[in-house]
């Protein structure tokens, strides 16, 4: 098996040579480390090992050096490996440029000399980014191939639920990639029975449902016991973190998740503002990383999964499954977050998954290479969007009601966007209607000042409109505001029928709802601060109360 590369490039002989030792001596069984002073000489040996398809893992820059700066030869070495991480070695007085690298060249980390102890101060820095990148990087010949046809809303579906739990694929578009034809070949399969996966035993599936393709990729579905302490429902950044304190807090944790774990932050191409990760992290290795946490700490993660309702007998929760099945529990925590708002427009469902994209970006981005496309909506996400999908597309179109981005979104983001030549802001506007045979192909515009109406070419739109709280399959079991958000705490107090309801000489707990040992955390929750960490806090939170509430039992 080839083993990947770590390139370091450092003009300094001595410093050269201590970093190229400290890495060799800890990473030669499973690395090959190149080293050189020159960054020109660097990108020739890159180019090289592209061409050998051969892969690098890891890019280790000095940033003073007399060719080029090192964040100069980090971009370029990433224009070759993308998904290869980037550290750059700084002295104390580079720090400012290592801190715009961050933004610029999506660095994953500063290193300042000396690294020594390296124990101490280098390798858990690279072990880490190692793991991160192994985690998403499978070979050709080890990972599942989806063959099917780009703008089909069906490959779109299998695309974004295995990219969601974290399964590498390789995607091969019908129409553009010959070798294709050799697998439909072989599985005896046609064109209009697509999408086809293969699988890495060589074995296929054409057209299966997601229920399918996660039996067959080795998730789990079924839970181990007749028993939890507590379940989770919804595995976004609350869920994630009340199943990582619930097991690690020695509870029989089961999560259940409908689609893939992450929730919304799983579709944010950059995070940057979740504490402890200053150069920003992505929406996948945040749940990457939650879920190699809490699996290590022993929950039981179901998907796809959907929970149907939640009846009560005796004070123990029974949680039914869309399939029929009931699992048993001392406690509940919901976190079943909010799902994007569809935008309603006569005909814009059909394009759904070949064209029109609820929160999507990271996943079609590729497809968008060179494409004009659009986006609906001025808030964070649609901004963050946008910043991932100009570095593909030719150019990128944020369509809003209002006058300006800046009364919505975060400042870093609206700093960002301002400086990004490819991103055009469409103010006073909407859409008003769609066409296309199969896919989407035009969008119309209509000024909501001057009434000019206006249609234009669009390859793919993408829509932030706004959100609905995630309750809609929850019964009447707990107490909800009008808009169906799940009051908990002292907002139930306020709630007229909460005295008839409540029989417990004590007030529900901050995260708890009518009914006793039922919690909610995250978005879903009335009054939540939404954001990650919000959720993060609230999911830990809640297990401290499911602990309480147990003792209670
Ligand atoms: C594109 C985008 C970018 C964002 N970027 C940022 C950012 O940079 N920083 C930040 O702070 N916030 C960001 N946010 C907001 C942040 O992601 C949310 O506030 C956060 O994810 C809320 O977490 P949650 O766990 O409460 O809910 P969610 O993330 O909504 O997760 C809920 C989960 O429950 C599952 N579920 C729903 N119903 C059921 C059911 N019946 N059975 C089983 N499972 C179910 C859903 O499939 C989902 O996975 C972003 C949001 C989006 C959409």
């Amino acid at each position: 098996m080839k083993l990947p590369y770590i390139i370091i490039v450092d003009d300094d002989t001595q410093v050269l040579h201590a970093i190229q030792r400290d890495i060799r001596n800890e990473y030669r069984d499973d690395y090959k480390v190149a080293a050189t002073e020159s960054a020109n000489e660097a990108l020739e040996l890159i180019k090289e090992l592209k061409l050998k398809n051969e892969v690098v893992a890891l890019f280790i820059s000095d940033q003073r050096m007399p060719e080029m700066e090192g964040i100069s030869f980090l971009e370029k070495a990433n224009e070759i490996f993308p998904a290869a991480k980037k550290v750059l070695l700084t002295a104390y007085s580079d720090i400012e440029a290592a801190i715009k690298a961050i933004n610029n060249v999506k660095l994953d980390y500063y290193l300042m000399k000396p690294w020594h102890p390296p124990e101490e101060k280098l390798f858990p820095v690279v072990n880490d980014l190692l793991n991160e990148w192994q985690a998403l990087y499978k070979p050709d010949y080890e990972a599942t191939r989806i063959i099917g046809f780009q703008w089909s809303p069906k490959s779109h579906k299998l695309k974004e639920f295995l990219s969601g739990n974290l399964v590498p694929y390789i995607w091969m578009d019908i129409e553009n990639i010959s070798e294709a034809e050799k697998y439909l070949a072989s599985a005896n399969a046609s064109k209009s029975s697509l999408p086809l996966v293969v699988l890495k035993d060589g074995s296929f599936l054409v057209d299966p449902t997601l229920t399918e393709l996660a039996a067959a990729v080795g998730l789990q579905q079924k839970a181990s016991k007749v028993m939890y302490d507590v379940i989770i429902i919804g595995a976004g950044p609350a869920g994630l973190a009340a199943s990582v304190y619930g097991s690690c807090e020695g509870l029989k944790t089961l999560l259940i998740e409908k689609s893939n774990p992450g929730g919304q932050a799983s579709s944010s191409a950059r995070i940057e503002n979740y504490l402890g990760f200053p150069h920003g992290l992505s929406g996948a290795e945040l749940t990457q990383r939650a879920i190699t946490q809490t699996l290590r700490f022993g929950t039981e993660i179901l998907t796809p999964q959907a929970v149907k309702h939640i009846t009560i007998e005796d004070g123990y929760k029974i949680t039914e499954l869309l399939d029929g099945s009931q699992i048993h529990s001392k406690a509940i925590v919901i976190a079943t977050g909010v799902a994007y708002k569809k935008l309603e427009i006569p005909g814009l469902e059909n394009f759904t998954g070949s064209g029109v994209y609820y929160g999507a970006a990271a996943v079609e981005a590729q497809a968008c290479r060179n494409e004009t496309i659009y986006i609906v909506g001025g808030g964070n996400s649609a901004c963050q969007a946008a910043m991932y999908m100009s570095k593909f597309a030719k150019e990128v179109n944020i369509i809003i009601r209002r006058d300006a981005l800046s009364q919505v979104a975060a400042n870093y983001l609206v700093e960002n966007i301002s400086h990004t030549a490819n991103i055009n802001i469409i103010t006073h506007t909407d859409v008003i209607s769609c066409s296309g045979s199969t896919v989407l192909e035009n969008i119309t515009l209509k000024n909501a000042i001057s009434g000019d109406e206006k249609t234009v070419p669009a390859k793919a739109l993408f829509v932030y409109i706004g959100t609905n709280p995630g309750t809609e399959w929850l019964n009447d079991i707990v107490l909800k505001d009008e808009k169906g958000f799940i009051l908990s705490g002292t907002d139930l107090l306020k709630d007229k029928s909460f005295n008839t309801l409540w029989k417990l000489k004590r007030d529900p707990y901050l995260p708890e709802t009518s009914v006793p040992g039922i919690f909610a955390s995250g978005d879903v929750r009335f009054g939540a601060m939404t954001g990650i960490s919000s959720a993060v806090g609230e999911g830990s939170m809640a297990i401290r109360f499911v602990r309480k509430y147990l003792q209670e039992m």
